[in-house]
């Protein structure tokens, strides 16, 4: 069924590209079938897998299960390198790998060097030219290469604020600390999104996150939010050989569909650190790059895998962007990052996010650029904003229940190809307070090893029913589309 499937993914690459071309006719990417952008290639090396069981077929509108506890049983962590470590890049499924991408396509931008601090080393880069759009000398979001589309880094739409977590599943450590994280783990942060507004986010999982704790993307996937790859290990991807780099992908992609049965389309570089060379290759690995506009720096306050900054300046910058917003300052809406990553960010998300949500339309990143379709498996239909459909689409607001099938045959696709909004808007929207993303350079430091691993408690427990879909009313008017 699975082979099935993905083939059928495959054959939809080019009916999608069709699609959101449509979508797109009036803005930048224009409106012909000779669009500069390829399309993304669906990573066939994953077909094999075998669909894992307690997940959802598609998207999941509720009721979800939100019991306190988890399995802690790994996958078969034989198949995988060691956790955290760094893959071996002749492995031969990597190398596999790497012959589905077209090399030509690669630019030869250079494998980047670390100081010794762990800072990357900038100095004979031109920064004027900026050839490879690197991130991390420029804050570059706009590629050189004609067939790769812009970064998504930002809403296009004022108070739209994309929700987005990084570094997860968030494991259990158990190892007792002042802090006892434990109790803050998986599934701590997506029950408690559940039971606030049934609020949804983009998820940027950690393939050595995702093999030691399947059961919690399981739950992510369940739980509505949108699953993207964050690597497996970490690293700053330009400091990668492009054979490392597909390693890192690889296996990320790899874990995520083994747990919950879906192949992503979307991945976050660890720091932001990435350039074209390495844009191309996650493309033709089927993903497309994801930053963000805002950043609440919340990983580096006290906690598990932290450091020391002050939990009092990360309120600070949320209390200034709800001021600025309530001012009306913002031109644009946000893609925020955050992690969950231990006790601090996740009871920081705790703290703010229900003001948050009183001043912004608080919805996961992916849904404001209405991206519908974040997996490969193409039966996953995701609700997106109503903002940018037509006219048409609002015209049945009232509907208060869609079921899943019904929005898969309704909602258009929009994919996850470059939206016109998007690729209208200055770059220079992504340096806004991003400075604190840059060349943050604690690989090390981030996420911890799980030592141990329990196993506990069945996943059966309560339920919630969600009484209003976070993406609100707007949402069931994008789904309510008469055909
Ligand atoms: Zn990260």
């Amino acid at each position: 069924m699975y082979f099935s499937l993905i083939s059928a993914a495959l054959v939809l690459v080019s009916g999608d590209f069709v699609s959101a071309q449509s979508a797109t006719a009036s803005g930048a990417v224009g409106a012909s079938s000779t669009s500069p952008y390829l399309p993304q290639t669906s990573p066939a090396y994953l077909s094999n897998i075998t669909k894992p069981s307690g997940v959802v077929d598609s998207y999941n509108f509720g009721p979800y299960n939100t019991s306190a506890t988890l399995s802690h049983e790994p996958l078969n962590l034989k198949n995988y390198p060691k956790p955290w470590g760094k893959p071996d890049p002749k492995h031969p499924e990597v190398q596999a790998a790497m012959k589905t991408i077209n090399w030509d396509k690669v630019p030869k931008a250079p494998t980047r060097k670390g100081k010794s601090n762990g800072d990357l080393i900038t100095d004979n880069y031109d920064e004027d030219k900026d050839p490879y759009c690197w991130w991390s000398d420029t804050n570059c979001v706009k590629p050189k290469v004609s067939y790769l589309p812009e970064d998504i880094y930002m809403c296009p739409n004022v108070g739209d604020w994309g929700l987005t977590y990084d570094d997860g599943p968030f494991n259990p450590n158990h190892e007792k600390g002042p802090l006892n994280d434990d109790k803050w783990a998986e599934p701590q942060l997506y029950n408690w999104l559940a039971e606030h507004g049934n609020q949804k986010a983009t998820l940027f999982y950690i393939g050595s996150n995702v093999v030691t704790f399947p059961e919690a993307a399981k739950r992510g996937l369940n739980h509505g939010h949108y699953l993207c790859s964050h690597t497996w290990s970490h690293p700053q991807m330009t400091t990668m050989s492009n054979e490392e780099a597909v390693a890192e992908f690889y296996w990320t992609l790899k874990a995520i569909k083994e747990a919950t049965g879906v192949t992503v389309k979307c991945w976050r570089p660890p720091y932001g650190d990435v350039d074209d060379r390495i844009r191309s290759i996650a493309w033709q690995m089927g993903m497309r790059t994801v930053l963000w506009n805002l950043d609440t720096n919340d990983w580096d306050m006290p906690g598990d895998g932290g450091g020391d900054l002050a939990p009092s300046k990360v309120d600070g910058y949320f209390q200034g962007w709800i001021d600025k917003q309530k001012a009306g300052k913002y031109k644009t809406g946000h893609i925020l990052l955050e992690h969950e990553l231990n006790n601090s960010t996740v009871s920081m998300t705790e703290k703010w996010l229900p003001k948050l949500q009183q001043v912004f339309n608080v919805v996961p990143a992916l849904a404001c650029q209405n991206i519908t379709h974040p997996y490969w498996e193409e039966q996953f239909v995701y609700p997106t904003e109503a903002h940018n459909t037509t006219k048409s689409h609002n015209s049945n607001s009232s509907q208060s229940q869609v079921s899943a099938s019904g929005a898969a045959s309704s909602v258009h696709a929009a994919s996850i190809q470059p939206s016109a909004q998007a690729s209208a808007q200055p770059s220079s929207q992504a340096s806004e307070n991003v400075d604190a993303g840059k060349n943050n350079n604690n690989a090390a430091a981030q996420g911890s090893d799980v030592k141990n691993l329990d196993s506990d408690s069945s996943d059966a427990g309560s339920l919630v029913m969600p009484t209003m879909l976070t993406l609100g009313a707007a949402a069931f008017a994008s789904m309510a589309i008469v055909n």
